[in-house]
């Protein structure tokens, strides 16, 4: 697409009004120079099959896709990516320049790349994972996990079923454990991921007990508000390193703005600063 006409792109779920996409993305339009915008697509679910195919003629370069139409998307795609396929949900439609539709997931890039930023020497074969939680965004994370190279991912979740369901779709090295060892099973990991929603504003506490977890090991949240909940003040507190969801939710922005508008963006403090005064 040409950056010399107007760039159009959005966030469609339903509701999207809670979303920071809108200043992650109008902040990089503004940085970078182009002309164009990022607004909100509230659209119903009942709606979905009608907004997604009219993307193209309104003159959209593309759109984020958000709860709760990340699965039911993919249907409406003339093309999948592979990554998204894998995940079983999409985050990412990029309006092709025949006007087709391509459906991304860049969850995984998102995850992966929060690490790299605060730990830019970290490997995911140090050392075996525990992730916590079975949903949307551990699919995210586990996946991207096993692609980097982890050799072992505990996976644990509060519905035995679920974790169970998601090792045996993808696997070694993932192996679903009782959610009653998630204390036991932080022994010897390198990283620890919270995928739960536990420890978000308005819900309880994650209820972990660290005493077994190395104090070298990595411990990051995927939830980013609170910025800092309290499993990552408890980690920090013993000593280990931490990651917050901040650094996933602006990763993940980045390759979609890269097929949308031709410019690779960058995360700056200030950028950070602008998102951290509205969490
Ligand atoms: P889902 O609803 O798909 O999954 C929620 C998970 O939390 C499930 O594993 C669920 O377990 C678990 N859970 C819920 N209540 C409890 C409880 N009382 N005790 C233990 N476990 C519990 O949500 P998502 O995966 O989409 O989102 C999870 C979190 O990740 C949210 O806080 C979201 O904001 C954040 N997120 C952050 C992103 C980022 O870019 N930083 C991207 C995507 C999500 P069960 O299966 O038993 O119900």
């Amino acid at each position: 697409m040409s950056s010399h006409t107007f760039g159009l792109a959005g966030i469609m779920g339903w509701p999207v009004a809670h979303s920071r996409s809108p200043l992650i993305h109008n902040h990089w339009i503004q940085k970078y120079g182009l002309t164009g915008a990022y607004v909100q697509l509230p659209v119903a679910p009942s709606k979905l099959d009608i907004a997604i195919p009219g993307l193209a003629a309104l003159g959209f370069r593309g759109c984020n896709i958000t709860l709760p139409h990340k699965v039911d998307a993919l249907q409406l795609m003339d093309e999948v990516d592979a990554n998204a396929r894998r995940m079983g949900a999409m985050n990412t439609i990029v309006v092709q320049p025949d006007g087709s539709l391509k459906g991304f997931n860049n969850d995984g890039f998102g995850y992966i790349q929060s690490l790299l930023d605060a730990k830019p020497d970290w490997r995911a074969d140090a050392g075996p994972v525990t992730v916590l939680g079975a949903g949307g965004a551990a699919r995210a994370v586990v996946l991207s996990l096993a692609d980097r190279g982890a050799k072992e991912i505990r996976l644990l979740n509060r519905s035995p079923e679920k974790a169970q369901a998601l090792a045996d779709e993808f696997g070694a090295p993932v192996k679903a454990l009782p959610w009653s060892e998630r204390h036991a099973a932080l022994a010897d990991v390198a990283l620890l991921v919270n995928t739960t929603s536990q420890g978000m504003h308005g819900q309880p506490d994650l209820d972990l007990k660290l005493d077994a977890l190395p104090r070298h090991a990595l411990v990051s949240d995927v939830i980013y508000v609170p910025l800092e909940t309290p499993l990552l003040i408890a980690a920090r507190q013993r000593g280990n390193p931490t990651v917050n969801g901040l650094g996933m939710l602006l990763n993940q922005a980045r390759p979609a703005f890269h097929a949308w508008f031709g410019v690779m963006p960058e995360i700056t403090p200030e950028l950070r600063q602008a998102i951290e005064a509205t969490l």
